[in-house]
């Protein structure tokens, strides 16, 4: 597809999104680079939410009412829908949770506390976001297995040289299929066998491709795969864990309660079948509905355009933004398209990131400024913070130059160059 033809298609996807149509409060075009953070939502993600709290709320699984089989038919129907959206074997390796975060929790208690002893180690990266890091630090200090981590280089690329050695003695490699704060996509077709080779099982935290990319769980050989429907255009507060059922099915539930059962007594407990036992209490309904409902409006764009449509954008970013080289812009990652997700991450001059994301503000350019939930990564390479701009399937050329235009209006208030 030309880049005009692709842009004409990314203008007539935003009209999908009502958001997009309003105007900030200085009546500025609202020019939404923040995808990374959340997405927006399409109306028909909207209309799903409103439609199910309209016609059919009613709580799930336990009655023989018309809308409660609705609401149930619908909720297991979105399960279905995202297993076949990430290629799983079968809907009942998709336990639907709250988000990204509780999906790692979930395997670290449920996984890691039966599976873990001392003398274990787990592997991480040093490009990890806090979600996929903070539990397993907490895992290694409670059962005395060691965390280790594959290195990054100064462009933020995994170093594998030593992988084999790091590989000896880990049970479980958890790392981020593509990084938050350089966009860097994992090698997983390197690290996936030499884990498996090694004994060690595989947790991919999603959070960042699958909303970017086309992703085949099964293809990729994953043991766990964690994403939250936010981030790809669905609602908050609905997020997926998929394991393989044998996985799943070895390891305790963790939470207890209604639904995850199925028998109960005064004395005694037995729990659900997979997925259910890991759901305890009465489910998001509308959320993993909406979700679903997301997840066939990605189809219905197709997920490899989806990725053809950012790669092209950043490579139109990455020059846009060297043109800035001499006002002092520094653009941190690898930089090159086809080895990251939608996420730049830059700093212009010495201004301050939030000084920056605060002046593109006022000019309706929604960007991010800190240190992204990954502190460790920001401490090693010496940046005290960072501004970052990422795209999405709405956006096209025009909300490039918007940013570029605000950065310039940056750059002449700071008297940079
Ligand atoms: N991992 C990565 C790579 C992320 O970008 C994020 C969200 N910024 C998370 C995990 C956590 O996602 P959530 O807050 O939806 O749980």
């Amino acid at each position: 597809m030309i880049a005009q033809e692709r842009d004409a298609k990314a203008a007539t996807i935003a009209a999908d999104f009502p958001i997009l149509q309003t105007k900030t409060r200085r009546g500025r075009r609202l020019v939404y680079l923040d995808s990374a953070a959340t997405s927006q939502k399409p109306q028909c993600v909207i209309d799903a939410l409103v439609d199910y709290y309209s016609n059919y709320n009613a709580n799930i699984h336990r009655s023989v009412y018309e809308i409660a089989e609705r609401a149930t038919e619908a909720f297991e129907g979105a399960r279905a829908r995202i297993a076949r959206f990430l290629n799983a074997a079968e809907p009942a390796e998709i336990v639907f949770t709250r988000n990204t975060t509780e999906s790692i929790n979930l395997v670290s208690y449920a996984w890691g506390q039966t599976n873990l002893k001392a003398g274990d180690a787990i592997l991480t990266t040093q490009l990890e976001h806090h979600s996929n890091l903070v539990p397993w630090q907490l895992l290694a200090e409670k059962t005395g297995a060691e965390l280790r981590f594959i290195p990054v280089d100064a462009r933020g690329l995994h170093v594998l040289d030593d992988l084999d050695a790091l590989l000896d003695g880990t049970k479980l490699v958890a790392l981020s299929h593509a990084s938050n704060t350089l966009g860097t996509i994992a090698p997983l077709e390197r690290i996936v066998p030499a884990a498996h080779a090694a004994g060690a099982l595989v947790l991919v935290d999603g959070a960042q491709s699958a909303p970017n990319m086309p992703v085949d769980v099964r293809a990729l050989d994953v043991d766990f795969f964690a994403a939250s429907g936010h981030k790809m255009c669905g609602p908050t507060g609905i997020g997926i864990l998929y394991g393989k059922r044998a996985l799943l099915e070895a390891m305790p539930p963790f939470l207890f309660g209604g639904d995850m059962i199925r028998t109960v007594s005064y004395e005694r407990t037995t729990f659900n079948e997979i997925p259910w036992k890991f759901e305890a209490g009465t489910s998001n309904v509308a959320d993993a509905i909406a979700f679903a409902a997301a997840v066939d409006y990605l189809e219905g764009i197709c997920m490899q355009w989806v990725r053809d449509h950012e790669r092209a954008l950043m490579r139109y970013a990455f020059s846009a933004l060297a043109e800035l080289e001499p006002l002092g812009m520094t653009i941190y990652g690898p930089q090159d398209p086809d080895r990251v997700v939608d996420v730049i991450s830059f700093n212009l001059g010495d201004v301050h990131p939030h000084d920056v994301a605060s002046i593109l503000d006022a000019e309706g350019v929604c960007i991010r400024a800190g240190h992204h939930c990954t502190m460790p990564l920001m401490e090693k390479m010496g940046w005290p913070a960072t501004a970052r701009a990422s795209f999405y399937i709405y956006n096209t050329e025009r909300d490039v130059d918007a940013l570029m235009a605000a950065l310039r209006k940056t750059a002449a208030i700071f008297h940079l160059g």
